[in-house]
């Protein structure tokens, strides 16, 4: 649990605010098709609290496989087609006339057209990732054109199609789940906890300075606290709720569209997922609560406003959303939880002001970092540069030295603070190892240390340290990788081996630490489109017209890391194809 910051000040800067849109923007005139032609069920919904970002789609089951087709929702043109190993994968973009873009993620091949157009671009780049953006005039589409098939590439989890709209001049993503889509949802969102959390040091709740969850029960779609209905309160309190939505027969728990926070029956909090720039899309970290999700794995919306918490979804926040609460008066409070389809869940419960002191735990040798001011911390070799607004709220910095040496590290683990606390800006570290060769320099980086596993962050060795860029707190260290990456191949691949009969040539790529950074594979010294899958480890070649017919042929594959260590993989194979 953490600790109650003195925060009161900030407060006075700030004061309360309250923002005068309150449109709910419908997309259902656009008259947009599905871009499936299966009944819509959702694995994830808009809005969905995702490590670092909101989920910027929704996420259209295929019915547990890859290859179903996928039609444009609407005449436009493909307006960008991005190629990826990791994250969306092969994507498409379609651009409409009304001014909105659509997006469909994660496909295992595009329509014979696109395919054709995208690889004759990877052939001219010589690269399996490619993002490009084709004119207006280049491909038009009309609406239910099969585009695509649906897949599970880059870094999708299973089958599924992801699905955006976007607002086109901005390339803002807004809620799907107004586009009039027949998607059955009759279930009110489900609450789980209440989550109060004391905004200084002398505000309290139920005898505690720290933040602390209260379990909740249900009676129809009204919830109560599990043990009584009123807490004993003082001070500046602010809220939160577990809260998940739940869709007719699916039984993922999706995100909750709107909170409303009612005091005295008169509205004092509002946000709503209408749409989140990805600009903006990172302040998740501070929505949810952080501390939470890392160490329990809990997703829940605090219902009031951290200081520099920059999102748009607050249509209201008295007080930044914070309660105030005076000894002997009693605030009825009550919590609703909305979807995007109005089914409502409430909590109500009271809030009885207490003048008892209660004291706080008080933290020593700790340093008080406040979020509005750059921070530079240097001990021990060590030196950290924060700049200024990279963190939500004002921070009580910790750091300490472990020197058990855990093996593979050529320094002690640092502990920057807690992986726990979120950090939104990048900021330098800089690290001191054991002395090392000059020829090893260049194979130095900082690591995360996680118990056994290490986990590759980057850097540089200058001045004698290990320097990278980091957007994160926890136990670094440095370490060293000399070990160039494993290539195996797969389906029997081996010196002289007939390919006449085989569609694929693959291989199986691991690397030890650093992680692959650069992958090629060649045909008699010729350039061919191997399509790499770092989820599975697979590197895969379709023959094609680039594979020879008859004959000895050379195949060639090239793996570097990022720490330069290179592998290589190199055989001659026949083929007799008539
Ligand atoms: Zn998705």
């Amino acid at each position: 649990m953490k600790l109650g910051f003195n925060r009161y000040l900030i407060v006075l800067i700030l004061g309360s605010f309250s923002l005068q849109s309150m449109s709910q923007p419908r997309f259902d005139t656009l008259g947009w098709r599905p871009p499936v032609d299966i009944p819509i069920t959702l694995t994830g919904n808009f809005g969905e609290l995702r490590a670092d970002h909101f989920h910027a789609g929704i996420d259209i089951k295929t019915q547990g496989h890859e290859g179903l087709k996928i039609y444009a929702v609407q005449d436009g043109y493909i307006s960008r087609i991005k190629i990826s190993p990791v994250g969306y994968g092969k994507s498409i973009y379609i651009t409409h006339a009304d001014g909105y873009t659509s997006v469909y993620a994660h496909l295992k091949e595009l329509n014979i057209q696109l395919e054709k157009y995208i690889r004759k671009v990877q052939y001219q780049r010589e690269s399996f990732d490619v993002d490009v953006f084709p004119e207006p005039n280049e491909l038009p589409v009309k609406k239910g054109e099969i585009v695509a098939l649906s897949g599970n590439s880059g870094s999708s989890g299973g089958p599924h199609l992801h699905f955006e709209i976007r607002e086109t001049k901005s390339s803002k993503p807004m809620n799907g789940l107004f586009l009039g889509y027949k998607i059955p949802d009759h279930l009110a969102p489900k609450m789980s906890y209440l989550y109060v959390y004391p905004q200084d040091n002398s505000s309290w709740v139920e005898n505690s300075t720290e933040s602390q969850l209260f379990s909740l029960q249900k009676l129809n779609n009204r919830y109560k606290l599990r043990h009584g209905d009123t807490l004993q309160a003082n001070g500046n309190i602010g809220l939160g709720i577990k809260a998940d939505d739940l869709l007719d027969g699916a039984t993922n728990l999706c995100g909750v569209y709107q909170f409303k926070v009612l005091v005295d029956d008169s509205l004092y909090f509002m946000d709503q997922f209408d749409g989140v720039s990805f600009s903006e899309s990172r302040y998740v970290n501070s929505l949810m609560d952080y501390e939470e999700f890392v160490e329990n794995k809990r997703k829940l919306y605090k219902l009031y406003v951290e200081p520099n918490n920059k999102l748009s979804i607050y249509q209201q926040a008295k007080n930044q959303g914070t309660v105030f609460v005076k000894p002997g008066k009693v605030s009825k409070i009550s919590v609703q939880t909305y979807d995007a389809y109005k089914n409502k869940s409430e909590l109500v419960f009271y809030l009885e002001g207490n003048k008892k002191k209660i004291a706080s735990e008080t933290q020593k040798n700790v340093m008080v970092v406040p979020w509005q001011e750059p921070f530079r911390f240097d001990s021990s070799g060590v030196v950290l540069k924060l700049p200024s607004k990279s963190l939500y709220d004002t921070l009580h910095f910790e750091f300490s030295i472990d020197n058990s040496f855990t093996k593979g590290l050529l320094s002690p683990v640092f502990n920057i603070h807690r992986t726990a606390t979120p950090i939104h800006e990048e900021y330098s570290l800089s690290l001191p190892y054991k002395e090392v060769a000059d020829t090893l320099k260049d194979k130095l980086l900082m690591v995360f240390v996680d118990g056994e596993k290490l986990h590759a962050l980057g850097g540089t060795a200058v001045n004698g340290k290990v320097e990278a860029q980091l957007r994160g707190f926890g136990p670094f260290a440095v370490s060293i990788d000399t070990v160039a990456p494993v290539i195996k191949p797969k389906n029997g691949l081996a010196k002289n081996k007939d390919l006449t009969s085989a569609k694929k040539i693959q291989f199986e790529i691991t690397d030890n630490l650093s992680g692959i950074k650069n992958i090629q594979g060649t045909i008699n010294g010729k350039w061919v489109l191997f399509e790499w899958d770092p989820k599975n480890d697979l590197l895969s070649y379709e023959m094609d017209e680039n594979t020879p017919k008859q004959g000895a042929f050379e195949v060639k594959v090239v793996a570097v890391d990022a720490k330069g260590n290179k592998a290589i993989y190199q055989t001659t194979c026949n083929r007799n194809v008539l």
